[in-house]
């Protein structure tokens, strides 16, 4: 498959992915990325981090943020794109997104003690992280290292998967919220990979109305492993609600190698690509 030039999605060290900044702007350079959005979950860190790297190798970074947001009482990701990664209203927005990690990591190991009886894990997560903001990654990865489940996959299937034993709901801003943040940082708001929330048509199509509605610029039409017919349904439903499309691998790590930097379906003709409006 082709590489795409422009990739605005992807993760560090600065969240959950395992490549530190300078190394996504390598691994970038490397494979023929010419434009890069580090999009990290409610963060901005990796982007000041990887701002040096990315001049002397001549790369396009774009700063982006992938904020944590709640929509019909479900977990939905809004992306922004073109942030003022210094912005301090942002940064201390951020700040609470991380307040909520933490809360959310110790009600997560509270439910896994009482059904799967697992002792002692937050201070042990808390060892691991040593002072990051938790993510669900790092519990299914201490999941693993005790023996309760054997795969990444298994651990958001049996436990930590919206709805699962030690799932817990947390109030993350509505997306509402989310999309005046990134505004008020200066960036564009961009729906994240729609097609993952599992939603019918008709409430596929409510969340994109109430997206644009909150002033949304753009929706992730295309993103790793999305059936065809799902990136032209996407694509259309951008061109109807007037909404311009982006393009985004989610890479986070090259020990997954099923989604590989710059390498999602490249966006139909139909499109408007959101970096039109860069
Ligand atoms: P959090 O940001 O802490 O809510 O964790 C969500 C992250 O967990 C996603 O961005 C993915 O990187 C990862 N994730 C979600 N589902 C799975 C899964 N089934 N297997 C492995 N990682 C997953
Ligand atoms: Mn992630
Ligand atoms: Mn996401
Ligand atoms: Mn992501």
């Amino acid at each position: 498959m082709m590489i795409n030039e422009y990739d605005l999605h992807a993760h560090t060290t600065c969240s959950d992915g395992t490549l530190t900044p300078e190394e996504l702007v390598s691994l970038a350079h490397e494979v023929g990325v010419s434009h890069l959005a580090i999009t990290d979950h409610d963060s901005v860190e990796g982007i000041v981090l990887a701002k040096k790297c990315a001049k002397v190798v001549g790369l396009g970074l774009i700063s982006g943020v992938e904020i944590s947001s709640r929509w019909s009482n479900m977990d939905i990701h809004i992306v922004g794109l073109q942030v003022n990664e210094a912005d301090e209203q942002l940064l201390q927005r951020l700040q609470s997104q991380h307040q909520q990690r933490f809360q959310r990591a110790e009600k997560i190991c509270r439910k896994l003690q009482q059904k799967a009886g697992c002792e002692d894990l937050y201070p042990t997560l808390l060892e691991r992280t040593a002072g990051k903001p938790p993510g669900r990654p790092d519990i299914a990865k201490l999941l693993i290292e005790i023996g309760k489940c054997k795969t990444m996959n298994e651990a958001f299937r049996k436990y930590l998967a919206m709805g699962k034993q030690a799932y817990i709901s947390t109030e993350w801003p509505e997306i509402e919220e989310s999309i005046q943040w990134i505004h008020d940082a200066g960036g564009m708001a961009v729906l994240a990979h729609p097609s993952r929330y599992k939603l019918t048509r008709t409430k596929l199509s409510r969340l994109i109305a109430c997206f644009k509605a909150a002033g949304g610029q753009a929706i992730e039409v295309s993103t790793t492993g999305q059936d065809p017919t799902k990136t032209a349904q996407l694509a259309k439903f951008a061109e109807e609600y007037g909404l311009l499309a982006s393009t985004g691998s989610d890479f986070h790590s090259p020990a997954m190698p099923w989604v590989q930097l710059g390498k999602a379906p490249p966006l139909p003709k139909l499109c408007t690509p959101v970096w039109t409006a860069f």
